[in-house]
């Protein structure tokens, strides 16, 4: 352990992560003169939000009637009962303000004729109260909505002279005797420098795990790497058992096609030409929420009407839209299914098939963005000196199902609670407590372990076997035996990381280490995920149990907890769900009978 060199810093505020979360958070830390430094593995603009198409949900009601309270409703129903009512109420009321935010801070938003922020409709966005026809609620950037959005944060942050740290692994986080997070251990890539960073307050906006799976339209970034410093402090992960599928990923390739394309008009058939969303969902169709999509894809190609020689995946229909609304609304997804499907979106349709997307689970939260540590007795515990945003936290928006374009809102509005909460909370004048040695070792311990990791098994073949279990055994639809096998199989692929082999031993551009610093994270995701599905006997949102396919609210209207208990071990406990909105029908909130749980039907 001789041979590293240590290099300390001191901040109120440090954030992990430079997607549109951790910007978010840095940007409105920094702008109250928080001294705020944001860590992130790879170039700010590079995060996985730079990939967002579709857009960003907020009722401004630009192309017609909707309100604060459609857009709770739909998001409620969305979750399918799951989520917290408070942090619900939260992100829809506090959505507009946070789009007008990003308008002024320079975000180059497609116009209406008028010149208003132009708005699409998106599956599960609907009018009163789920009874009118689709809304138009979001807005968009042409297909390029997160790039747009990321490009504005990070020159807005360095313009209030937040500090950047780019290039720069987080391995873990660092913890005081009693308990409080006092900062984190960063590997500097480049120059294999070891960097302390002590804070009042470590914001984790790391994003989603996707890549835990075989096919995933997220980054090959998206490796949970927050849930993995969490779950190793003995901290929580919640709902981890709800994953995202999206309808449209392309065939073979797994990358993205906008839900923005059925928004604009594309439908789904099946082999017989049939557009089956009609059957399914007679109301909105093609504009179901994702999870009742996915699922009915599914079936179509497991009754034998799937497209393609194998009949194993879907047809997408742009050809019948307009040339040039093709080339206005949506010309990244026209290149993306040329690239990656060799499809000319104006004659043929897009052969697709759904593809994990996005994590509903993560750190559990408050709508503040902190950082929940449930105990028997008080299930909205605060851990002190911790934060979570964007798709790492759970705060939680989107229960058991995430609806199109409210992740992306989902990231600005909670990225700048947590800013205005840390401004509350922090006292720029007091002194940091210095950072906890024994903390400092372990994380060390285990950096070292991994570097000189010297067994017979290579991370990537790991890493495959991991994501093909994940893959086959929680999938878009689940059974009490593949989840059973699955956790049992997940177990021993855990296991596996004592037998890892490690090849380069240096410290500089070692892309072999960082590969396995994000594979050790992965596993605690994907093992609490596969644990939390098994133990849940009932279907609700994305987790579709075929032995228990009803939705159970006497029993199941509850937050999964999950620990790790050593490196293989998950153990789980349960919290109530928050069902209170912040304010009463009488203050102008929603009429509480409105999100009483009812059957969910699109
Ligand atoms: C293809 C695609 C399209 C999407 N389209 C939409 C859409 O149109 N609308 C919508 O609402 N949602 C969309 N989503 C979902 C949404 O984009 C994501 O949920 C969201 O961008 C996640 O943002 P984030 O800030 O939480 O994390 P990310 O953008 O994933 O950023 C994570 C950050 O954490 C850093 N990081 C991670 N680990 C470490 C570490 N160990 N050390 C240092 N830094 C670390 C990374 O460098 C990165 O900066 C889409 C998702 C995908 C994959």
């Amino acid at each position: 352990m001789s041979d590293y060199q240590f290099i300390d810093h001191n901040y109120d505020v440090v954030v992990v992560g430079a997607g549109g979360a951790g910007l978010r958070a840095t940007l409105g830390m920094a702008e109250q003169g928080l001294r705020t430094a944001c860590v992130t593995k790879v170039f700010p603009t590079r995060s996985h939000t730079v990939a967002a198409q579709g857009g960003i949900a907020a009722s401004l009601g630009n192309m017609g009637p909707d309100s604060w309270q459609w857009h709770m409703y739909d998001t409620v129903k969305g979750s399918d009962w799951l989520g917290d009512s408070d942090a619900m109420e939260y992100l829809a009321r506090e959505a507009p303000k946070a789009v007008y935010e990003l308008e002024h801070y320079g975000v180059p938003f497609s116009r209406t004729e008028e010149g208003k922020i132009y708005q699409r409709p998106f599956g599960g966005h609907t009018t009163e109260y789920g009874e009118g026809p689709p809304v138009q609620r979001t807005c968009a950037a042409a297909d390029r909505t997160g790039h747009a959005i990321l490009h504005t944060l990070y020159g807005q942050s360095l313009k209030n002279n937040a500090e950047f740290f780019i290039e720069y692994f987080a391995i873990d986080l660092i913890m005081s005797e009693d308990g409080v997070c006092q900062g984190l251990l960063a590997w500097k890539l480049d120059d294999g420098t070891i960097h302390r960073f002590n804070a009042k307050m470590v914001v984790l906006a790391t994003g989603g795990y996707g890549r835990a799976y075989f096919s995933a339209t997220s980054a090959h970034t998206c490796t949970g790497d927050g849930g993995g410093m969490v779950a190793r402090q003995n901290l929580p992960l919640q709902d981890m058992e709800f994953v995202q599928f999206h309808p449209t990923g392309i065939y073979g390739a797994g990358c993205l096609i906008t839900e923005g394309a059925r928004g604009e008009g594309g439908y789904l058939t099946n082999s017989e030409g049939e557009r089956f969303m009609e059957r399914y969902a007679p109301t909105y169709k093609d504009l179901a929420s994702r999870d009742v999509v996915s699922r009915c894809m599914t079936i179509e190609i497991r009754e034998g009407r799937g497209v393609g020689a194998d009949g194993d995946h879907i047809h997408l229909h742009l050809d019948h839209l307009p040339k040039e609304a093709l080339q206005l609304r949506l010309p990244g997804i026209s290149e993306s299914a040329r690239i990656f499907a060799g499809v000319d979106v104006t004659k043929e349709p897009i052969p697709v098939l759904p593809t994990v997307h996005y994590n509903m689970g993560g750190v559990p939260t408050n709508y503040w963005g902190e950082v929940l540590n449930p105990t028997a007795d008080d299930h909205d515990a605060i851990q002190p000196g911790l934060m979570a945003v964007g798709e790492a936290g759970c705060a939680s928006v989107h229960g058991a199902n995430r609806l199109g374009s409210n992740s992306l809102i989902d990231l600005v509005v909670f990225g700048r609670a947590a800013a205005i909460r840390a401004g509350k909370i922090i006292d720029p004048e007091s002194p940091n407590a210095p950072l906890n040695q024994k903390s400092v070792d372990q994380a060390m311990a285990r950096f070292d372990k991994l570097r000189h990791a010297s067994g017979s098994t290579d991370t990537a073949e790991l890493r495959l076997t991991m994501q093909k279990t994940m893959q086959a055994d929680a999938a878009v639809f689940r059974t009490s035996k593949t989840l059973k096998e699955g956790a049992e199989k997940m177990e021993k692929v855990a296991a596996g990381m004592e037998d890892i082999r490690v090849h380069d031993r240096s410290l500089i551009w070692n892309t072999d280490l960082m590969e396995t610093l994000e594979l050790a994270n992965l596993m605690p995701n994907a093992l609490t995920t596969v644990v939390s599905a098994e133990a849940r006997q009932e279907s609700r949102g994305a987790h579709a149990h075929e032995d228990f396919p009803d939705r159970d609210d006497a029993k199941w209207r509850v937050h999964t907890l999950a620990r790790m208990d050593g490196e293989t071990k998950v153990k789980l406990s349960y919290r109530s769900v928050h069902t209170e909105p912040l304010t009463s029908e009488s203050e102008g909130g929603i009429d509480q009978k409105k999100i009483a749980p009812k059957a969910r039907v699109y």
